[in-house]
């Protein structure tokens, strides 16, 4: 017998029940895999709390993992038994040791990374990828905002950026946190519990405001966020760890200097397989050749999947985090 975290309602950590599943035989389309290594991620924490919907209760949760494919479906031609394989997409159900998922949402494993690494980085280095080359493509020697530097999405993200010649300016919520960024290659890390990050990131400008912000923290920083943004500078809102914004005039754009304003997901910029495939590769690039390290910095039996997210939810993680199902 199988076993996987399911949800029966919405609400805090503790709606996260270890249960017995079935998994059943892959349909034409789908592989089964036997997975290694799940990966944590904030969107996991939306899904449980019910902030973004799920398709229905009880529910699967988690979208991102690796390990094994077990068996594939009729119609599945480029994957075959005991391939080493991740993924990071719906549908919901990733934290379990064995699940059914489309064979087209699924990336084949180079040898050099292994499958904790491979759970750990594979929804938080393509958000990077996509966010940081596709969504502002940023530049060699432009100064970027990035908020929760040494997050999951933080440090992965100070690292390419790095690579790119780019300067950055990362937020943290404490000190340990501002070294750990700064070793992953954060500029000018600001603790911005305790500093005005608004005034620092216009002190570190010589009062010019940067051309980008990378806002995973939502309620908390928006307003400050558009603050550093040079005349038509991008918001690019990905995330909402503090809260979600509600109010929003467009208005405000104008006032704060002919911004931009995005909220993307990874979803739309990985829909179509050509994309998926290219985002995967370039993450694959830059973690095999040492310029991006993955930091699997907390693991959690699967089962104790509910203190992985007391732990995320009050901030003291950091990089990665995976939940180990029993082998
Ligand atoms: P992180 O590891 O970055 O964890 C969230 C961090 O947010 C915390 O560690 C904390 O860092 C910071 N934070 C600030 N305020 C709060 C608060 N009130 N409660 C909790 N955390 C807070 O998570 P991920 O790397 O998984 O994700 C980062 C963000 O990116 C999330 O918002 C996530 O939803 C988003 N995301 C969006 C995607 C997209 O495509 N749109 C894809 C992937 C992630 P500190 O203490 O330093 O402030």
């Amino acid at each position: 017998m199988s076993h996987a975290i399911r949800i029966h309602e919405h609400g805090g950590p503790e709606v996260l029940r270890y249960e017995e599943v079935d998994v059943g035989e892959p349909g034409p389309d789908e592989v089964r895999l036997r997975q290694t290594a799940v990966g944590l991620n904030y969107i996991d924490v939306y899904h449980r709390t019910g902030l973004y919907p799920v398709p229905q209760l009880p529910s699967g949760i988690g979208l991102e993992a690796a390990g094994e494919v077990e068996a594939v479906g009729a119609n599945v031609s480029d994957l075959k038994q005991g391939d080493r394989v991740a993924y990071a997409s719906p549908p919901l159900g990733a934290y379990a040791d064995s699940r059914l998922i489309p064979a087209d949402r699924v990336v084949r494993l180079p040898d050099g990374i292994d499958d904790r690494k491979a759970a750990a980085m594979m929804l938080q280095g393509m958000t990077v990828e996509y966010l940081i080359r596709r969504t502002f493509p940023v530049k060699k020697g432009q100064t970027v905002l990035f908020h929760a530097a040494a997050g999951g999405v933080g440090l992965i993200a100070c690292q390419w950026l790095k690579a790119i010649g780019a300067k950055v300016i990362g937020t943290v919520g404490s000190n340990e946190k501002a070294e750990l960024a700064k070793a992953h290659g954060c500029d000018h890390p600001i603790v911005y519990t305790r500093e005005d990050f608004v005034a620092r990131v216009k002190e570190i400008t010589g009062g010019q405001g940067v051309p980008v912000v990378y806002d995973g923290v939502g309620k908390d920083t928006w307003e400050g966020s558009l603050d550093c943004l040079a005349p038509m500078g991008m918001m690019v809102s990905f995330g909402n760890a503090s809260g979600s914004v509600t109010e929003f005039n467009p208005g405000i754009l104008s006032q704060k200097g002919s911004l931009f304003l995005t909220r993307p997901t990874l979803m739309t910029y990985t829909a179509k397989r050509q994309d998926l495939v290219a985002s995967a590769n370039a993450l694959f690039e830059v973690v095999l050749d040492g310029r991006v390290k993955i930091e699997v910095n907390q693991t959690y039996p699967l089962a104790e999947a509910t203190q992985a997210h007391r732990d995320l939810e009050a901030r003291k993680t950091t990089g990665s985090t995976v939940l180990l199902p029993e082998s």
